[in-house]
């Protein structure tokens, strides 16, 4: 028997910073967890993104429905897209798409600031493809990060778009499910959605506490109210990734109604305009210069003490390498009573080191290679005390990521100074990658991180509100590819004025 509906499902997702010098290219998605093709796609047990989602709602017998899987990919966060790997997306995507034959609908997750040297909107340049291959008429429910910026491409291409309504993101499985949801309403003829939406000309950085408190929740919650409205399909905010050097640049306000433009409209500046008006609450607090954070932590009573560095940050694409927090440290180790863990990816250090180093002195450079940018290598000399690799058990953070894998990994001690190197990035180093290579980092003076506030305090078992973390969690303002004051970074392709480059500028939405 013919399933009543043939509907294809996808994710390529990559979030770039036009910041890192760091391209990505293939490899960097094979580690991150292989390229899926075909049925590789289907087994999509333990993952936790739009995929499942997606299978939540269209697979299943019951359902009638052939679910067509096409491509499932996703790298860590890093700098452009390299042109290898967008052309090779966009070659295997139009094989898939041929090979699939008629479709009735499409489920496509992408992340919505993917980037290349050449193309500044890749996400759109995606949907393209999808419609020279298969046509207008075919449905396109996207789901995208709401750390996407919304590009005319984009909304001209897809038919419906939503965003995760979460940040911390913890609610990706259940956006692939909204989305499936709204194409099955649509192919079902209950719904003709129509897309409205204001662009914003502001950037912020990520708050401590994401959307759990503070302005984010504020006008999170007014898109949700907006969601309850007899004829609104769905409304999204896409605070966009402000590390992006790109024409499209900015804050999008998007909802899908059914056939109601007007409504849409109406309902999208009415929410820009509050964003607007609150937009001087989202500017970061300072922070404390490297060598004051450090002081602040080593003279803070208990342990484990945390100092971040938010501007290297690999969760928003920076290199993760750079050796500003790192000098900090070893300036001021002598006067730090216990350890200090901190974590390096460096793979050409890691080979320089062999197994049968333990138990040795060694004298190397380490560090700001992958950042040519924001930081050099710091030569360092220290014993190495342990040589290992394999996967980390790690508790996923926000990220849902059930291991990590590192690479091989060495930890070298330098008076009490435990420096954790890994042949791999990783997104967020936990407790786990740590205690891999024997140090209990919860028993230690000072952690350095390279994580939002809300991540650091995860790592501590706290949760970002908890009034421990203002004693426990030292932010250093360091330069780095993620840094939090974003008039430091030279903007060339941005649309100006943009708040808070321009921080006197004007702006009302529908205008
Ligand atoms: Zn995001």
């Amino acid at each position: 028997m013919r399933s009543e509906l043939r509907i294809a499902i996808c994710r390529i997702n990559h979030e770039a910073n036009s910041f890192a010098t760091t391209e990505v290219n293939l490899p960097d998605f094979e580690k991150a967890g292989g390229i899926r093709m075909g049925e590789e796609v289907l087994s999509a047990k333990g993952r936790t993104n739009e995929i499942p989602g997606f299978l939540n709602v269209i697979g299943g017998a019951a359902q009638n429905i052939e679910v067509v899987p096409l491509l499932d990919t996703s790298s860590l966060a890093g700098g452009n897209l390299a042109a290898e790997a967008v052309h090779y997306f966009e070659e295997t995507l139009r094989r898939k798409l041929r090979e699939a034959g008629e479709l009735d609908g499409i489920c496509f997750a992408l992340h919505g600031a993917n980037t290349s040297a050449q193309i500044s909107d890749v996400d759109g340049y995606l949907l393209e493809v999808v419609r020279q291959e298969k046509g207008e008429a075919v449905p396109v429910a996207v789901a995208l990060d709401c750390h996407a910026v919304i590009t005319q491409k984009m909304v001209d291409l897809a038919s419906v778009i939503c965003g995760y309504h979460t940040t911390p993101h913890i609610d990706i499985v259940q956006t692939g499910e909204r989305t499936a949801h709204i194409l099955l309403r649509m192919l079902a003829g209950e719904i003709n959605p129509v897309m409205s939406w204001e662009s914003i000309p502001m950037i912020v950085t990520p708050p401590d506490d994401g959307m759990n408190s503070g302005p984010l929740k504020e006008v999170f919650d007014h898109a949700a109210r907006f969601r309850e409205i007899d004829g609104v399909v769905d409304c999204s905010l896409f605070p966009s990734n402000p590390w992006l050097d790109i024409p499209e640049q900015g804050w999008t306000v998007l909802a899908v109604t059914n056939d109601d433009k007007q409504l849409g409209d109406r309902l999208v500046q009415e929410i820009a305009n509050h964003i607007w008006e609150l937009r001087s609450s989202f500017l970061p607090e300072p922070m404390l210069p490297p060598a004051e954070a450090v002081r602040a932590a080593a003279s803070a009573p208990g342990h484990p003490i945390i100092v971040t560095d938010l501007a290297d940050n690999t969760g928003a694409g920076a290199p993760g390498d750079t050796t500003t927090l790192l000098r900090a440290l070893l300036d001021q180790k002598d006067t730090i009573d216990g350890l200090i863990p901190f974590h390096l990816p460096d793979a050409e250090a890691v080979e320089a080191i062999m197994p049968t180093d333990v138990g040795t002195t060694v004298t190397l450079a380490v560090g700001g290679k992958r950042d040519t940018r924001f930081g050099q290598p710091v030569s360092v000399t220290g014993e190495v005390l342990c040589v290992t690799d394999g996967a980390l058990e790690d508790t996923g953070g926000f990220g849902g990521v059930p291991t990590v894998d590192a690479g091989k990994m060495v930890c070298l001690g330098i008076d009490n100074v435990r420096l954790v190197l890994t042949e791999r990035i990783v997104f967020c180093p936990e407790p786990s990658l740590f205690r891999k290579v024997g140090i209990e980092p919860l028993k230690a003076k000072i952690v350095g991180l390279k994580k939002e506030l809300a991540f650091a305090a995860h790592f501590l078992g706290f949760k970002p509100t908890d009034d421990r973390v203002t004693n426990t969690v030292f932010k250093a303002d360091c330069p780095g590819a993620s840094c939090y004051d974003l008039r430091r970074f030279e903007y060339t392709r941005v649309p100006r004025p943009l708040y808070p480059l321009d921080p006197d500028m004007q702006w009302q939405a529908g205008k």
